[in-house]
């Protein structure tokens, strides 16, 4: 069973309120069945929402207010929906501080990228849970 960043499938739940439709998982979609989760809206955010980052190993807000529990309480959530339901590989959106897979903004919010993993991707590796990012498709 493959899941997938919601955002990727069209559906309204990035921090903007807009998606990331990504027309390669759509393909993807129609043939197998992708599960659509959104970790920042299991945790109970609203959409739209501030923007966050890593900085440090915590997710803060541009004014540096500590999301960091909030962002944890969504990826246990989703992690629960992996668990239900097998999941054995996921496809996330790149760059984002939950779902990012390899990319993520610096911490700067400049829109500079640096190395590294959001918390979602964090978690589903220490399942050891194939993650790849809509640009490795
Ligand atoms: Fe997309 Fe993941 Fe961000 Fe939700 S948390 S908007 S699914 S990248």
């Amino acid at each position: 069973m493959k899941l997938c960043s919601a955002c990727l499938l069209g559906i309204n739940c990035r921090y903007n309120g807009k998606n990331k439709m990504n027309e390669k998982v759509l393909e993807i979609a129609k043939k197998e069945v992708l599960i659509p989760v959104c970790p920042e809206q299991l945790a109970g955010m609203s959409t739209p929402r501030n923007s966050a980052e890593i900085v440090d190993g915590k997710i803060l807000e541009q004014d540096g207010r500590d999301m960091t529990r909030i962002y944890m309480n969504g990826v246990s959530e989703a992690m629960k929906v992996v668990e239900m339901l097998g999941v054995t590989e996921a496809i996330l959106k790149q760059k984002s501080p939950t779902c990012g897979c390899g990319k993520i903004y610096d911490g700067t919010f400049s829109g500079n990228l640096t190395d590294g993993d959001g918390l979602f991707t964090k978690a589903l590796k220490q399942k050891n849970i194939k993650v790849v990012s809509e640009e490795d498709l």
